[in-house]
């Protein structure tokens, strides 16, 4: 443990660190462990859906011609596709374009201007309003709230969603209007919700009677090992505990396809998913279809959707391994650093001794290593502690992912241990 060392100690582990990390360094690489892109490997896994439909294939079950307008609400087969992933009917899903976050963005708006069912008045006219953001979470949920100057209030994840206690409390406030949830395989920790979070989130009081969790269900058949983790149903419990349309769910293909040009999903109860339509209706005649088209004649049904998951987590299990394993070998007896192996997902979250993460990013930076900025995990940038980083493993290559993993490794150790002795 770096915190008991004697002085001297402290003294001999730094000046090993700096070696290695002198070491490191003089290896001139450039390695990028940023965005929780899928690699070229993961893409090619479904170069195939570029052929389809194919020429003449362009009729729906339902004997629409997916190459004309309308069909908003999205075909019926990838409705049906998807329904048992996003937990509810097939009437009960949208298919929009490629972009989950452009769903979610539209939804905020769309809140703000006309309010959702069961609002007084808009979002916009309230002379407040704040959103719950479990921290550390997906920057880019935070740079929407920001964008349009709603206020975030952090709350700690515990390794089962984030603090109940603390959110049950915020919610009282009628200006609570919303919370964002990465339920399954949490962007950045992995963490899945337990029974009881999402039990507690369904039937929890709130002061705004339009509050709304935001369930960004973006990684649920993103598992990394052979234990498919499932959570439980939210548009279920909602709906049991007496708050029907208290949950909008979001998904989307992009990290099961092609991250550009996937389909998006929105899914909730019979009232919100009127509403939603209604305001999309505005937006656009109707999605592409062909896409949607291409991806049922690709992935056919669930069982193939299963099968080309699994392609994903054989390509991505290793490139994991190869973190946890360096962050294990480097600093596993320190107490200096801790991060849950993930079974699912894109990222590897760590935390770091408090001051630590910041002075990590910029030594990796001199090592040659791009690691998402220190803060982006949390609102406004600005991480409390300075101590949490976000890994994404998924776009390098194996061998550059263990070579990147071990100058990581490298830097955070000799970063804590200047922390513990400043
Ligand atoms: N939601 C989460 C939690 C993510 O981590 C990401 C991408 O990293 C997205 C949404 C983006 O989804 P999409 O490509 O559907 O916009």
């Amino acid at each position: 443990m770096i915190a008991d060392l004697s002085p001297a100690d402290l003294d001999a582990f730094i000046a090993r660190a700096r070696a290695d990390f002198d070491a490191f360094k003089a290896r001139g690489l450039k390695l990028d462990m940023t965005r929780g892109k899928p690699s070229p490997e993961q893409l090619d896994f479904s170069e195939g859906m570029l052929a389809l439909p194919g020429n003449r294939d362009h009729t729906t079950d339902a004997g629409e011609d997916a190459r004309n307008y309308g069909g908003l609400q999205g075909i019926l087969e990838v409705r049906k596709l998807f329904a048992g992933p996003l937990g509810v009917k097939p009437e009960n899903v949208v298919v929009g374009g490629n972009a989950s976050l452009a769903m979610m963005h539209d939804v905020i708006v769309w809140a703000l201007l006309k309010g959702v069912p069961g609002s007084e008045r808009p979002w916009g006219k309230e002379s407040e309003i704040a959103f719950i953001c479990p921290a550390p979470g997906y920057d880019r949920h935070f740079a929407i709230l920001e964008e349009y100057g709603i206020r975030m209030i952090p709350v700690r994840l515990t390794g089962e969603g984030p603090d109940m206690d603390e959110v049950e409390r915020l919610v009282r406030d009628p200006a609570v209007k919303g919370i964002w949830c990465v339920p399954k395989y949490s962007n950045p920790t992995a963490e899945c919700y337990s029974d009881e979070t999402i039990r507690r989130l369904a039937k929890m009081e709130t002061g705004a009677p339009d509050f709304r969790l935001f369930w960004d269900n973006a990684y649920v058949l993103h598992h990394l090992t052979e234990n498919r983790r499932e959570i439980l149903n939210i548009v279920e419990e909602c709906a049991a505990a007496g708050n029907p349309d208290r949950a909008f769910v979001f998904a989307s293909t992009s990290k099961m396809t092609l991250a550009g040009a996937g389909l998006a999903f929105f899914a909730s109860s019979d009232a919100n998913v009127k509403w939603q339509m209604a305001r999309a209706s505005k937006q656009t005649i109707g999605p592409d279809k062909l896409n949607q088209l291409r991806h049922v004649r690709f992935l056919k049904d669930e069982a193939g959707l299963v099968a080309h998951m699994d392609k994903h987590r054989i390509s991505l299990a290793p490139k994991f391994k190869a973190v946890t394993d360096a962050l294990q070998a480097r600093l596993g007896d320190t107490g200096a650093a801790t991060w849950i192996v993930p079974e699912g997902g894109y990222f590897v979250s760590v935390d770091l001794l408090p001051g630590a993460a910041s002075r990590t990013v910029a030594l990796a930076k001199e090592a040659g290593l791009a690691l998402t900025p220190a803060g982006a995990t949390w609102p406004y940038g600005k991480d409390p502690e300075d101590s949490n980083l976000r890994l994404a493993p998924s776009f390098p290559t194996l061998a550059d992912v263990k070579t990147a993993a071990e100058g990581i490794a490298i830097c955070m150790a000799l970063a804590c241990a200047e922390v513990e002795k400043a």
